[in-house]
């Protein structure tokens, strides 16, 4: 990618409400170094493309198809009702958050039900809508150079997720631990996933717990939702770059979005812009070392 086609894009697509604000961040987060950075990115539609060929792309749990095609009609119209809830900009936060509760328990349940199996899920996977935006391979090529090259000790992939849990023929049994959804993944949410890094372990050796997510206290985060700011809660965090796609009902939200996130990115954007944001804060005071000790 040419710097000048970097540029062309983000001039394209990005709305920055408050240049100097962001320009401060970056300083910051710069002058600290890499080893403070965290990025946190919200999955779908964040990395995922809102748009594939025409067709809206299908997030995580719109993909799963069911050999049970009674519960995937089930599961389809519990989207219809929630969906536009989850982006309601009227709906207040405590009455969403509760809906999304919800939403997300409906949903399990009727998976459960339906008996999904590991294998209709790999099917699922395979024939789904859903692409990644054009530069978050880079993005995240850039971030594992940094890791081996300044901090060793650091596994740089966290996933915070819901659980699922199969039987041995390979049937949807139960979803572990407490219900994460649109509106309370955040920091604190990381503990729940610690037992499935420790067992997939890490490169570098023994896992180093999520206590070396939490003294990165310099934030970049990306998100599509408002609610995706809520992923640092939790994170005594000094310096936070935000970054909102805004792919839908953009001239409603355009305004408390360029307000809630420090860049705006428009038009079902690539990563480019990001990817030239996180080579920005850390392209100088990589010192090093300062913080290696996990
Ligand atoms: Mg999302």
């Amino acid at each position: 990618m040419e710097e000048t086609e970097i540029s062309r894009f983000s001039e394209a697509m990005v709305v920055i409400g408050n240049p100097q604000s962001l320009a401060n961040k970056k300083a910051a987060i710069r002058d600290a170094g890499p080893g403070k950075l965290q990025v946190i990115v919200d999955f779908d539609a964040t990395l995922t493309r809102y748009w594939v060929n025409g067709l809206r792309g299908q997030s995580s749990h719109g993909l799963l198809q069911q050999s049970n095609p009674e519960f995937d009609a089930k599961r389809r119209q519990l989207f219809e009702y929630y969906h536009p809830l989850e982006f309601s900009p009227t709906i207040p936060i405590e009455e969403k958050t509760a809906l999304m509760e919800e939403w997300w328990g409906k949903a399990h349940a009727l998976l459960i039900e339906g008996g999904v199996a590991y294998n209709d899920i790999k099917k699922s996977v395979a024939n789904a809508t859903l692409e990644f935006r054009d530069g978050v391979v880079e993005l995240f090529s850039f971030l594992e150079v940094l890791r081996q090259k300044l901090y060793k000790s650091f596994k740089n992939v966290k996933i915070v997720s819901n659980w699922m849990t199969f039987d041995n023929d390979g049937r949807l049994v139960s979803f572990r631990g407490k219900t994460i959804h649109v509106l309370n993944k955040n920091e604190h949410a990381i503990d729940m996933a610690a037992p499935l890094h420790d067992q997939l372990g890490g490169i570098d050796g023994p896992t180093d717990g999520n206590d070396s997510v939490k003294k990165r206290t310099n934030v970049l985060l990306l998100g599509d939702h408002l609610g995706d700011l809520g992923m640092s809660d939790g994170l005594n965090y000094e310096n936070r770059i935000t970054v909102g796609f805004l792919n839908d009902n953009v001239e409603k939200s355009l305004e408390i979005y360029q307000k809630a996130f420090d860049v705006v990115f428009l038009n079902d954007a690539p990563m480019w812009g990001v990817v030239e944001l996180v080579t920005e804060i850390c392209s100088t005071g990589a010192a090093g070392g300062k913080d290696s000790s996990a």
